[in-house]
Order: structure tokens, then C-alpha cells, then sequence
């Protein structure tokens, strides 16, 4: 199946599925603990390419990078920051192969790991710039959209925004962020709220915005309404398959594919557009979307 422009899926409305989680999938192809997952790019590439497939086969229309943590400053401690470039390219040349045309290329970029001032010690032009030869060769390579997930401080976010927008204006940028819920309801760690998140990413240009990790599904509900106040963005989700729970020596994560089924007609229902997994989820959990997106298509 050939597809269409991505921007104008996107602006469309009509809900698309994300893929799943790659950690969780990499880990269960016997990717050691402590082992920089980027760097199997170039060491496993049949592992990343396999995790795609899976994901792809259970109906996702938008598949993600194996860059979440490819920006140098977050490869650095792995000593593999000069191969910044490389592994950026080399995983959306894995990805572009197993989408074999029939989803579009999202390049996910992850926190730099790092804090910024006053909070830890980095500038925020070091940050930018480290975004920015991430987004570089993401762009280069053809990537339909940019992904930044995960993010824990809005103001890291809005400067990732920044180095994709300056990196290529006509690549879509979808920020998702990660909230906790404390006394003031869903904050990141940094303490701000899901409706200013939204706010300010919509100010600051994004193409659409959301929450990711985190929480399970059901969690992502009074984030997602809570967003939908600020913003007439398109809206995306990726939730967890629950919290996890240790039981003898695994984590394990409780929540079903039945369980993502049951309650993603609720977040379609509240605006939801852009819908896949994060933590825990397996193809499965993306199927179980995928019949819940077209269940309601068809209702
Ligand atoms: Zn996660």
C-alpha cells in the first residue's frame, strides 16, 4: 500500500496507530541490561528490524526510529557521541527497509539525560545544539515526521522543538511528554502541568502534542482532557501497559491487550488522534489499537 503525505494525514484527523515499545521488545531478543540500545543499530540491526516488522504486521501506520537516546550528549556516556550521525542514520535506514512502504518513518528523540540549569549544569544552547546533529541526520534520512517522547522538563522539549523546526520546517514535530500525578494533578518532573505543556508547545509551533510513559491507559485520560482544554492540536498517546509490578526476578506489566482495547475508544473519544504504546506493550497491545481505531472508524 503506497501512502500519502504524512502532514496532510496528520491534519486530516482520521486516528492513526503507533507502534509499540522497542526497549521492551530488544530486551526480549536478549539485549543485555545496561547495554546502550542505539548502538545495536550497527551491532544487531536484525533485532531493531525484526521489532519494526512485529509492530508493522499489527497494523501501525507510523513506525519510530531506534534513536530515542541517538542525540550525542545522551550517547556520550557510552563513549559513542562522534557516532552521533551514523547510528541516527543507519536505524531510519533499518526502519525504512521493514516499513517497506506501507507506514510513514517517525525519528524519535529522546531527554539528553542531562539537566539544565539552574537544575543541573548545562546551557541550554548545548542542549539545542546536541538536538540539532540528532535532527540533522534524521532529516538526512528521510524521516516523515519527528518524535520527541518522553520528555520530563518542558523547557528540554520546547528546545528540541526548536532544533527540529530550524533542522527542516516541513517535517512535522509531535512532542510527547511524561507526567506524574502529584497534589497538583499530572505534572513532569519539573513541575509543570499538562495543560501549560500543551499551551506552550503549540505556541512554540508543534504539530501536535500529547503524553507518553509513565501511566498505564486508563492514567492517560484526565491528561489527555486536561490537554485538549489548552490546545486544538492533534493529540497523542502512548501509555504503558500499566505500572510495573516485580514479581520473583521480572518486571512485569499487568495491563492486556484487552485492556488498551477496552479503554481506547475513551481517549478517541477525547480527542485523541495519534494512539500507540510506550513501556510494557508488545504487538499485541498495538493489534488490540488498531481494532479499536477501525472498530470505531466502521461504527
Ligand atoms: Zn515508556
Amino acid at each position: 500500500m503506497k501512502r500519502g503525505s504524512f502532514p496532510g494525514r496528520l491534519r486530516s484527523g482520521v486516528p492513526l496507530v503507533l507502534d509499540g515499545a522497542m526497549g521492551t521488545a530488544l530486551m526480549g531478543r536478549g539485549m543485555p541490561p545496561g547495554e546502550c540500545p542505539e548502538a545495536l543499530n550497527l551491532s544487531h540491526p536484525g533485532w531493531i528490524a525484526e521489532a519494526h516488522r512485529g509492530h508493522l504486521e499489527a497494523g501501525a501506520d507510523l513506525l519510530t526510529s531506534n534513536t530515542f537516546g541517538a542525540s550525542p550528549l545522551k550517547l556520550a556516556p557510552h563513549g559513542l557521541d562522534s557516532r552521533a550521525e551514523e547510528i541516527n542514520l543507519r536505524a531510519v535506514d533499518i526502519l525504512r527497509e521493514a516499513a517497506a512502504g506501507r507506514a510513514w518513518l517517525a525519528g524519535s528523540i529522546g531527554p539528553s539525560g542531562r539537566l539544565l540549569l539552574p537544575h543541573g549544569d548545562m546551557e541550554p544552547v548545548e542542549v539545542r545544539d546536541s538536538f540539532r546533529r540528532q535532527a540533522g541526520a534524521l532529516a538526512r534520512a528521510g524521516v516523515d515526521a519527528f518524535i520527541v517522547e518522553t520528555a520530563t522538563d518542558l523547557a528540554e522539549a520546547l528546545l528540541a522543538l526548536e532544533a527540529c523546526r530550524e533542522t527542516d520546517p516541513a517535517i512535522p514535530v509531535l512532542v510527547t511528554l511524561t507526567f506524574d500525578e502529584g497534589p497538583r494533578g499530572f505534572c513532569t518532573l519539573m513541575g509543570q502541568t499538562a495543560g501549560d505543556c500543551a499551551g506552550a508547545l503549540e505556541r512554540a509551533g508543534a504539530d501536535a502534542v500529547g503524553s507518553n510513559c509513565g501511566v498505564g491507559i486508563d492514567g492517560m485520560v484526565p491528561i489527555i482532557r486536561r490537554m485538549r482544554e489548552a490546545t486544538a492540536l492533534p493529540l497523542i498517546v502512548q501509555p504503558n501497559a500499566g505500572l510495573p509490578v516485580q514479581d520473583l526476578e521480572n518486571w512485569t506489566y499487568p495491563q492486556t491487550p484487552e485492556f488498551f482495547e477496552e479503554w481506547a475508544p475513551l481517549l478517541l473519544g477525547a480527542g485523541v488522534t495519534l494512539i500507540g504504546g510506550c513501556c510494557g506493550t508488545t504487538p499485541d497491545h498495538i493489534r488490540a489499537l488498531r481494532r479499536a481505531v477501525d472498530g470505531r472508524a466502521a461504527g
